[in-house]
């Protein structure tokens, strides 16, 4: 059962409200995150308090703060009638402010090219150029005057060029920043509206020496950066008091969850990665405790594994593993598995706008990042499994949605549901050590993949 875990995750938002604020972007930054707190525990007083913080600092630092707006009205007003006029006021206003705050509409790639689209047309004084290096990178720095909305960062890839970020490095400046680990040829065009920075390797040497010579520098530094620098915190779900599911043949979530979780915990731990457990036996760990140590662990990414369970009646058609992450829900569909995955907790989130509010605030490369992570991770459970089980293993999918359980995190998170113990059978496969070991190396197999790629 998941509930637990949901709650767990709503404290990383309160961790990190207390700290003091210095400049506007900060204070920014902290009533967003208490404004999120405030909506999930359902404090009318507090979401007031904070929408108009969002208000405030968001006006100074000429962002959108419509939806703020539209949202506090929804709040504060008690005549519906009344409420709905404004808001409608209120909207057709808004229009124009966007194209005026955000004078970047886009940023694109395309084969070698970045390409930044602007509201209006652009001159040579739009971009300043600067370029060195630090220990073995090179960086290519563009400072673009204008600002754009999903700059969160954002991380671009081009042929050739090892990392691009893209991030809102003032409020109305835009630093793209060309990263390699050769020196790089940047050049930048400028087309009415539009930039366009175009990337290409410095020295044309033949072209095979080169090659070789680029291949030998990446394998070393993807391998260092795979393992050397990433923190893994795996979250085994429930312990102690609570066990969490209660499966057939008398299985416990939490007993299982736990093996698993080991199981990985010792195979990254072997190929060099550093590795934190929220526990490492059957201990009821506080709620809080276990956020606070994720935080305080600055992991790279959160990995919670639970085991699904159904009522008893519909217990033998129903197995599988899937894999969750966190996003705004778009279709129908989405927005129906999450309303069952979050029951219970949906109940203390005010209204359905103060939901879209905090979800609108979610912030996109984390998402994006979750999303290629649990599709990594899943598809190497499921390759791994497959071959030792054939048809019985059952790919749920990658599922998202609104997952209040996965707002919280900090970093990419995921939850991954190893399969449902009230079956039978799947019971049986999941309380086996040979199960755990397979699925625990398709989880490391799934994470490797992510970080090669990331
Ligand atoms: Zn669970």
């Amino acid at each position: 059962m998941k509930y637990y875990l949901y709650k767990i995750l709503f404290i990383i938002f309160l961790l990190s409200s207390n700290i003091n604020a210095s400049s506007i972007s900060d204070k920014y930054f902290y009533a967003k995150k208490n404004y999120t707190t405030s909506v999930i525990i359902g404090n009318k007083d507090k979401q007031t308090k904070y929408l108009k913080q969002l208000i405030s600092f968001g006006t100074k630092l000429k962002k959108d703060v419509s939806d703020f707006k539209n949202e506090l009205r929804m709040i504060s007003s008690k005549k519906v009638y009344i409420q709905k006029k404004k808001t409608y006021k209120y909207k057709k206003k808004t229009k124009k402010l966007v194209n005026k705050y955000y004078s970047i509409k886009s940023i694109k790639t395309y084969k070698n090219r970045i390409i930044i689209d602007f509201n209006h047309n652009v001159s040579k004084s739009y971009i300043k150029f600067t370029e060195k290096k630090v220990g073995k990178i090179y960086y290519d720095v563009f400072d673009i005057k204008g600002n754009f909305k999903d700059a969160s960062p954002l991380k671009l890839k081009i042929k050739n060029i090892k990392k691009i970020w893209v991030s809102q490095y003032r409020y109305k400046t835009l630093r793209i920043s060309v990263n390699n680990t050769y020196n790089t040829k940047t050049i930048y065009k400028i087309e009415k509206k539009r930039i366009i920075i175009k990337a290409y390797p410095r020295k044309k040497v033949k072209k095979n020496k080169y090659l070789k010579k680029n291949n030998k520098i990446r394998i070393i530094t993807s391998q260092n950066n795979l393992t050397r620098n990433k923190i893994i915190v795996i979250d085994p779900g429930h312990g102690g008091k609570d066990s969490g599911a209660r499966g057939a043949r008398n299985v416990f979530e939490k007993h299982v969850v736990l093996k698993i979780s080991k199981y990985l915990n010792d195979e990254l731990k072997k190929n060099g990665f550093k590795v934190y457990m929220t526990r490492t036996r059957d201990k009821f760990i506080e709620l809080k405790k276990r956020t606070k140590f994720a935080n305080r662990k600055n992991a790279n990414i959160f990995i919670s594994i639970h085991a699904n369970s159904v009522p008893k009646r519909k217990a033998h058609k129903i197995v599988g593993i899937e894999t969750f992450f966190l996003s705004p829900a778009r279709s129908e569909r989405a927005k129906r598995v999450a309303a069952l995955e979050n029951r219970s907790d949906m109940k203390k989130i005010s209204g359905y706008s103060s939901k879209n509010t905090v979800l609108s605030l979610l912030n996109r490369g984390k998402i994006t990042a979750s999303q290629k992570m649990a599709i990594d991770i899943q598809g190497n459970m499921l390759y791994n499994l497959k071959k030792y089980y054939g048809k019985k293993i059952v790919d749920k999918g990658v599922r998202e949605g609104p997952f209040w359980v996965l707002v919280g995190a900090q970093m990419p998170a995921i939850l991954i549901e190893v399969g449902y113990i009230s079956n039978y059978n799947e019971s049986k496969r999941i309380n086996s050590k040979a199960y755990q070991k397979r699925i625990a190396h398709g989880i490391y197999l799934g994470i490797v993949s992510y970080f090669s790629k990331n």
